[in-house]
């Protein structure tokens, strides 16, 4: 069963809809003895209103993407746009009409295992629901004594899945030690970001967060979030680097990502921040950030693409793959 306590009916493999039980990987594959993974999450959000379903940025996603195997030299000749039908595909092969979390792998499939393989690539995606990513208001973290991955190891910018190695000894220390979650500082010693999602601060009035050369992963929502707060919310806005002690003193301090939107960081290392509550920045933020992506107001941006859980399934993918489906 899939994490979320609920087993999509079928997943996408190579733009073919399978059953979620056929969705497999070998395992002398570069993908699992090598971690050659790349991959992306992103949401689409339901509208009960307006009865529909809403992807938020999706091609922005498999841009990136793209980029991501280009750097770890993955072969294949992929399109954002084409990547995205198959998506939408798979949403409405499995009848979805609630917040969705999707995740689209690119790994490399053969079953030799070599190390230098480049391909052939294979693209495996799943839409699973998914609400609040944190189930409290907020969370509790702790500066991590790992640090995060630099550009001289393993390319941060890179939304690969052997980078979260990093990532996960982070958190897991954090909850050892009897918090929520972890804040990496990078190997100059200045804030990078969480396990899976970027931070932002206020501090005297201003909204800050590290540059994307601090060795961060340049963040969808982090970059959403910057232009809401500058265009809508007319805050005082700065990408600049960010020390461990401004975490302490900051007015307020929150992560964001696809997956956990935005979410207050309450205390770090047990320094109380902005009073233990959410603070009105990133309840502003998160408003706004979740009113267009559910296609409650105008989409002044064209973040937001419908994806219409219940129109026909008649396009020519979803029919040629429609074999698959029985
Ligand atoms: C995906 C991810 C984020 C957040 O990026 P979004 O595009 O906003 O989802 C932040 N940090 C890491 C390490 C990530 O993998």
């Amino acid at each position: 069963m899939y994490g979320s306590g609920v087993t999509p009916r079928y997943l996408s493999i190579n733009s073919r809809i399978v059953p979620y039980a056929d969705a497999n990987v070998h395992v002398l594959s570069s993908a699992f003895k090598y971690g050659m993974v790349v991959y992306e999450g992103m949401r689409a959000y339901w509208n009960a209103d307006k009865q529909e379903l809403y992807g938020f940025r999706l091609g922005d996603h498999f841009q990136r993407l793209l980029r991501s195997m280009k750097v770890a030299r993955m072969a294949g000749d992929f399109t954002p746009a084409a990547l995205e039908e198959d998506l939408v595909a798979l949403i409405r092969a499995n009848e979805l009409r609630e917040d969705l979390h999707m995740r689209v792998l690119a790994y490399i499939d053969e079953d030799d295992g070599r190390m230098g393989s480049t391909g052939p690539v294979a693209i495996a995606m799943a839409a699973m629901p998914m609400g609040r990513y944190f189930a409290k208001e907020g969370v509790h973290t702790q500066i991590s004594s790992w640090t995060r991955i630099s550009e001289a190891d393993l390319p941060p910018r890179v939304k690969a899945a052997p980078n979260y190695h990093n990532s996960r000894l982070a958190l897991l220390q954090a909850k050892a030690d009897g918090y929520d979650d972890a804040i990496l500082l990078g190997p100059g010693g200045k804030v990078s970001e969480g396990p899976g999602y970027n931070i932002f601060i206020v501090r005297d009035g201003v909204l800050a967060t590290p540059p994307g050369t601090d060795g961060i992963l340049e963040g969808i929502t982090r970059d959403t979030l910057l232009r809401l707060a500058r265009e809508d919310l007319a805050l005082k806005v700065i990408e600049r680097s960010i020390d461990r002690t401004e975490l302490y003193i900051a007015e307020e301090a929150f992560f964001c990502g696809s997956a956990a939107e935005v979410t207050p960081i309450l205390s770090v290392d047990r320094h109380v921040v902005g009073g233990g509550r959410p603070g009105p920045v990133a309840e502003r933020l998160l408003d706004a950030y979740l009113a267009i992506a559910r296609g409650a107001t105008s989409d002044r941006y064209g973040y937001v693409r419908s994806i219409r859980a219940d129109a026909p399934k008649a396009s020519a993918r979803t029919a040629g793959s429609a074999g698959a489906l029985t």
